[in-house]
């Protein structure tokens, strides 16, 4: 049975797929006895096109993953602390652990919601380095406000790291806001709206003085030339990606519809609002879920037993077909 993968929020509508011509066109003129550009001008450029910031406000990196490194290298020491807000994405634990910082996880509210005045009150009473700030939130789909945003950044003493890897799902970004740019780092990522996690594209936005700084600590040649003139084809043809953006938000909300009526009509299952491309549900039945799921062929990600995601699932919004499906096996479980 083939399996479909819905586990890590990757999208399936795949626009470098119609683009494969031109793509190919352009890496078959690739010279692979040299070195990629390690500044990564080009792409930079229509990354400035695609975000109205400044190149020199701009850092490219082999993922997000690769910026979160990058970030505490440069703005932390062991024994620091840093502050999340639980439950987010898992890499930044990682990250401070590899870096010896203590992370400082904040419990959120019963909704999952965060609980932004711990978050400041915590980052105070530890001093920490860096604060972040996952928006929207994987796993949760949580939306923070902007303001709530600037308490945090007006009030903690370190920087803060907003990430935001599913921006183009929310459309609500920091960038164009006014806010504190002197310690503030926005990630960015093509691995999500993109539809590119494969080519390992993620980039930073920050003031000219942060940028540099980090530079300092990047690998030079971190970008291969395939992944940057990847990168550069699939922003040349962005407006492709308008109506992919809406197709999987319109589906988010037809499955967050579907979903909350099962909530009301069943009360076995409770479903958070998202922002992200991704949903996340709690129910007592999360095993049977999951394992009718998975039975089906549906990967989907089973965290039962992380803190603060007791009896959680999380699966990525998708193809029409392929909602339905998840969600008419949700509903045959919880109706039994
Ligand atoms: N931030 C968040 C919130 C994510 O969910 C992910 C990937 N799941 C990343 C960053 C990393 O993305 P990438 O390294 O593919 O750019």
């Amino acid at each position: 049975m083939s399996q479909i993968r819905l586990h890590a929020n990757e999208n399936w509508y795949n626009p470098l797929s119609e683009i494969k011509d031109t793509l190919i066109e352009r890496l078959s003129d690739i010279d692979l006895h040299v070195y990629p550009d390690p500044d990564a001008n080009r792409l930079k450029k229509e990354l400035s096109d695609y975000t109205g910031v400044s190149e020199a406000e701009l850092i490219c990196t082999n993922g997000s993953d690769e910026l979160i490194k990058i970030i505490f290298e440069c703005y932390s020491k062991a024994g620091d602390s840093i502050v999340i807000h639980s439950p987010t994405f898992i890499e930044y634990t990682v990250m401070s652990e590899i870096r010896g910082c203590k992370t400082c996880a904040v419990d959120p509210n019963d909704d999952l919601s965060p609980n932004i005045d711990e978050i400041i009150n915590t980052s105070v009473k530890e001093n920490a380095s860096i604060t972040f700030i996952c928006n929207p939130n994987n796993p949760t789909g949580y939306l923070f406000s902007i303001r709530d945003i600037n308490r945090i950044i007006d009030s903690v003493p370190g920087i803060v790291v907003v990430d935001e890897a599913y921006v183009e799902f929310s459309q609500v970004s920091l960038l164009g806001k006014e806010y504190n740019k002197d310690k503030v780092v926005i990630m960015r990522t093509l691995s999500k709206a993109f539809g590119a996690a494969a080519l390992r594209v993620g980039y930073g936005i920050a003031a000219p003085k942060m940028i540099e700084e980090m530079n300092k600590v990047k690998m030079p040649f971190n970008l291969s030339t395939v992944s940057q003139e990847s990168a550069i084809v699939l922003l040349e043809n962005k407006e492709r990606l308008i109506q992919i953006v809406k197709n999987i938000r319109r589906e988010r909300m037809r499955i967050y519809g579907a979903l909350s009526a099962l909530q009301e009509n069943t009360g076995r299952i409770e479903v958070f609002p998202s922002f992200g491309n991704y949903i996340l549900l709690r129910s007592n039945l999360t095993t049977d879920i999951y394992t009718a799921l998975t039975d089906e062929g549906f990967i989907v990600r089973n965290f039962a037993h992380d803190k603060n995601l007791e009896n959680c699932l999380r699966f990525a919004i998708t193809q029409p077909k392929v909602n339905s499906q998840v969600v008419d096996i949700i509903r045959k479980v919880v109706s039994a």
